[in-house]
């Protein structure tokens, strides 16, 4: 239950974070570069359900369809409660909205002759008038408050797909690279073996194979001289991973090599492609 209480900080945060820049002003939920493409939305959604994905990343636990759904509801409501905040704090002073509490609130001024600003009336205003924003789209400047109801009521409606797309990305991007049991909710617990080159691997797989028949042959097997290519690239790196209580362990060979970078500088990186792996039921007992 603690990801709902880290999913709930994390869009507080958020929503105290676009109060903020409303003082100086500036307005991140509603930034759309091209006029439709809901940037600030896929940011704001994004990091509304940042908490989840970190406490799940720390607490080491596995991604549910639950923890995904609560991470839209998060930026959902995010985006509401944003809307909100906006008209509550929506104060005139000399006939321009201010969010700084100067002046009168706007529900003391009437949207029309017979009703006044409530928070339906305040989203109307804003389809209607309030976005006035001057964007360069492919050398021609358009303002937007000339484009009519129907575009803003599209441009919000993507807005509120921004943010629960935003949720979205956040949980792929936050969970890349884990390595956990499928069985249970832990992180497997991993060991670098060695390395050897990846010319071999074919012989490397078959002699691990065979080892699995005793344990004691396989720690001969691992323990014995092996080839360190450390200096040339690629080479392949051995790993034991495996789950304490689901009794699940595997070998996984991970293919590495060098890219070079800028001014002759190395990066060590994997390629993902050419990864192996076996079981190796007989390592856990
Ligand atoms: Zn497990």
């Amino acid at each position: 239950m603690l990801y709902i209480f880290s999913g709930i900080i994390s869009t507080a945060l958020v929503i105290l974070l676009e109060f903020l820049f409303w003082q100086i002003p500036f307005s991140l939920h509603d930034f759309r570069p091209g006029l439709v493409l809901p940037a600030g939305g896929l940011i704001e959604g994004a990091l509304c359900s940042l908490g989840i994905y970190l406490y799940l990343r720390i607490r080491k636990r596995r991604l549910k369809a639950r923890h995904f759904i609560f991470g839209v509801i998060c930026a959902f409501v995010g985006f509401w409660v944003i809307y909100y905040l906006n008209y509550s704090s929506a104060y005139i002073n000399n006939g321009m909205i201010n969010h700084s509490f100067k002046g009168m609130h706007i529900s003391n001024y009437m949207y029309d002759n017979t009703h006044s600003f409530n928070f339906g009336n305040y989203l109307n205003f804003i389809f209607n008038h309030y976005i006035v924003k001057t964007y360069s789209v492919g050398g021609y400047i358009v303002t937007t408050d000339k484009l009519g109801i129907g575009f803003h009521r599209i441009a919000f409606i993507l807005e509120c797909i921004g943010f629960c797309l935003g949720s979205l990305g956040c949980s792929v991007i936050a969970m890349e690279g884990r390595d956990y049991c499928k069985s249970c909710k832990g992180d497997f617990t991993i060991k670098r073996l060695y390395s050897f080159d990846p010319e071999i691997l074919g012989e490397e797989m078959e002699g691990i194979t065979k080892s699995f028949e005793s344990k004691s042959t396989f720690s001969d097997f691992i323990s014995k001289d092996r080839r360190h290519a450390k200096e040339q690239s690629p080479f392949i790196e051995v790993y034991l991973k495996y789950c304490t209580s689901c009794k699940v362990a595997y070998i996984s060979f991970k293919y590495m090599y060098f890219k070079e970078k800028a001014n002759d500088q190395y990066k060590l990186k994997e390629d993902k492609d050419r990864f192996k792996q076996i079981e190796a039921p007989y390592l856990i007992t």
